[in-house]
């Protein structure tokens, strides 16, 4: 009997508090599986290409991948990565059902049953991008930047079980002069770290505490709050400034008295392999859904091992993405984390149809075949972006 070949792969952009496109491949005998990839522009062009690429062929992965990326331009890093990225674990969640494995034994094996989750709580308020604005900018001043409801929101994360949580200090971005600014004063320093001593002082050391800058800061800035959350004992300082300077994170990661984790933006192993190689962070914070794909995510792994440098992922996903990281993570050996961003997301987890995947701030990968989620169809159509991708992600 002949191996199944791939029939057609489709992309539906769902409208979370973040943007999820969602790609699911289907094969000649009907089998489906879904990946999904972090957002960004010309995802269904490149997928598009892909599926003329790799249409009519079997699920050998590595080929397919080697393929795609031989045959589409500007592959090597950039935002077509974030289209291979949700093709790649489609695959993987394919050749599970195919083969009657958990993606994570066609990765390697587990390391771990259980893997981490850190909720990521942004500020007194949470925080999305679709629907055109911000909940912050929904929410007053008083309610985001009030010391009360961080520790609020602290405390609910670790009544849910939470071990690690996280708060932005690039907020509020009224604080600089104008918002391309990277230089403030020690007054909004104070201010902005303010409201981590609060919460330390609430929750003492039941809870490790993540600090985001989300690139927002000049070396001297991201020192003098480095030097402020010192006082609050912090677990990490993740992207203190722009990400393409290797050599300013790494001169930050030196003087930093707080470690220092990054990588969210960065593409392929090459990429990391600078990062890493040249000690310019503490922990890596790759995002799968963007970097390339799991076998990529690996391959980092890896090299980080070698530097004795931890892994933590990166992740604004849905629960397909989200279990996708659990799949790899449960493979890697020095492990923290995989972030959540979807505390104040009422319908998160009936984005499958297994429901919440998290429970005492864990997940533990599915033995079922593949990724061991199947996608609400329902649920993903109700929240489309475009009315127009629905039908084709039908067909
Ligand atoms: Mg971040």
């Amino acid at each position: 009997m002949s191996e199944p070949t791939i029939k057609s792969v489709r992309v539906l952009t769902v409208m979370g508090n973040f943007e999820w496109p969602i790609v699911k491949v289907e094969l000649s005998n009907g089998l489906v599986g879904y990946g999904e990839c972090h957002r960004g522009p010309g995802i269904k062009e490149v997928l598009r290409r892909a599926e003329e690429l790799i249409r009519g062929r079997e699920v050998n992965v590595e080929y397919l991948l080697r393929l795609v990326r031989k045959h589409i331009p500007n592959s090597e890093w950039g935002v077509v990565n974030n289209a291979i990225s949700g093709l790649e674990t489609a695959l993987w969640d394919l050749k599970g059902k195919l083969t009657g494995l958990p993606v994570y034994e066609l990765l390697g094996g587990r390391v771990r049953d259980r893997v981490a989750v850190y909720a990521d709580l942004h500020a007194g308020a949470g925080i999305t991008e679709t629907g055109g604005k911000r909940w912050v900018e929904l929410a007053s001043t008083e309610v985001a930047y009030n010391v009360e409801n961080y520790v609020r929101r602290a405390r609910e994360a670790m009544g849910m079980g939470f071990r690690y949580i996280k708060f932005d200090v690039d907020v509020p971005e009224n604080m600089m002069e104008t918002e391309f600014d990277r230089t403030v004063g020690m007054k909004v320093v104070k201010f902005v770290t303010s409201f981590i001593g609060g919460v330390r002082d609430a929750v003492k050391y039941d809870v490790d505490i993540m600090i985001d800058g989300h690139w927002a800061f000049s070396v001297p800035t991201a020192l003098a709050i480095a030097r402020e959350l010192a006082r609050y004992d912090v677990f990490w300082f993740e992207d203190p400034v722009p990400p393409e300077n290797i050599d300013a994170m790494m001169e930050v990661r030196l003087k930093s008295p707080v470690p220092i984790a990054t990588g969210e933006k960065l593409y392929r192993l090459s990429q990391f392999r600078e990062l890493i190689g040249k000690g310019a962070t503490d922990i890596i914070h790759p995002d799968v859904q963007r970097l390339g794909g799991l076998l990529e995510m690996k391959k980092i792994a890896y090299l980080a091992e070698e530097y004795y440098v931890p892994v933590a992922i990166h992740n604004i996903s849905s629960p397909i993405g989200t279990m996708a990281n659990a799949h790899v993570a449960a493979t890697i050996g020095d492990f923290i984390a995989i972030e959540w961003h979807a505390i104040d997301l009422p319908w998160w987890p009936d984005m499958v149809r297994e429901g919440m995947i998290i429970r005492d701030g864990h997940i533990i990968p599915p033995k079922r075949p593949g990724l061991g989620v199947e996608l609400n169809e329902r649920v993903a159509i109700d929240h489309a972006k475009d009315q127009g991708e629905v039908k084709e992600f039908l067909q």
